[in-house]
């Protein structure tokens, strides 16, 4: 299951982390999520609620937000923002367009005590 890896990588991270900083528990996780990433805000939070089991991490809170979608236009040279990374480019229509942002999952930062 593709959300349950992200889930422990995710974990993973703030284990190591949160061990840095002599931390006792995670309150709050913060994360990213690109626009053309196939993840589901609802799937990844029960994921990681099962990935942070017996973990720092146990029982604390997750806030996923959305990045854009952006690529670079080859045609009409313009960083522009994509709805979806099927879309053709908004300013010129052309098709042959780079993406630059929008598939990445990365944590924003996090809480601890
Ligand atoms: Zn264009």
């Amino acid at each position: 299951m593709h959300e349950l890896a992200l889930a422990r990588e995710i974990i993973a991270i703030v284990e190591q982390a949160a061990e840095g900083h002599n931390a006792n528990r995670v309150r709050v996780i913060r994360v990213a999520l690109g626009a053309f990433g196939h993840v589901e805000d609802s799937s990844l939070r029960f994921a990681l609620l099962a990935a942070a089991n017996g973990t720092i991490a146990e029982g604390a809170g997750l806030e996923i937000s959305r990045t854009t979608g952006r690529a670079w236009c080859q045609d009409c040279r313009n960083t522009v923002i994509l709805e979806t990374r099927l879309s053709p480019c908004p300013r010129c229509g052309g098709v042959k367009l780079d993406v630059v942002a929008g598939d990445e999952l990365r944590i924003v930062n996090m809480e601890i005590e």
